[in-house]
């Protein structure tokens, strides 16, 4: 619907699916998983991202450097403040890869004061699953709204996003039935 939700059934009624916050929910979860259980993948860009850093993102760096690496982020450190990227995780455009450094970056320095690490690989996988995953007012194939909607089912919370947004609107045979007055 509208290239941005889709619209399923199963026995209760009827599903209403957005399909940025759902591919959001199953990427978090696979960037969540612990780093033994998780292949890192990684593509090579074809030309590496420089980044001149502020100074506050520059000690934010240091501090998720390795961090970022575990996530598949193939990272150097050039002169003075600058950083350059020469890979990222494979589902990432490499279009985002600017922003969503800013925005980790940004986040790492409000925290900076009470660092604790759990929170920081949340927000970490979070940023990550966002800028990686489909946006709307996006095409997608049958075959990838299938794959969404059986992945999303297996995933550890379904009906929020990693914000706490919702993925899922329900529509009961109740409801349905009700609008009707049927009954
Ligand atoms: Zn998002």
């Amino acid at each position: 619907m509208h290239e941005s939700f889709i619209i399923a059934v199963d026995d209760e009624g009827m599903l209403l699916i957005d399909q940025h916050v759902a591919h959001e929910r199953i990427l978090f979860d696979k960037y969540r998983k612990k780093e033994t259980e998780r292949k890192l993948e990684s593509q090579n860009l074809l030309l590496p991202e420089t980044i001149d850093l502020t100074p506050a993102q520059s000690i934010a760096f240091d501090l998720i450097e390795e961090e970022l690496e575990n996530y598949g982020f193939g990272l150097m450190r050039l002169s003075g403040r600058t950083v350059a990227i020469k890979s990222v995780p494979t589902d990432l455009p490499a279009s985002e890869v600017r922003n969503l450094f800013a925005e980790i970056l940004d986040t790492v320095d409000k925290e900076k004061r009470g660092f604790a690490k759990e929170t920081l690989r949340d927000d970490i996988a979070a940023s990550l699953a966002c800028k990686a995953a489909v946006k709307i007012n996006m095409k997608l194939t049958t075959e990838k709204m299938q794959w969404m909607i059986d992945r999303l089912l297996t995933t550890s919370s379904p009906t929020t996003c990693p914000h706490g947004r919702p993925v899922i609107l329900r529509l009961t045979m109740k409801d349905i039935e009700r609008g009707f007055h049927r009954s």
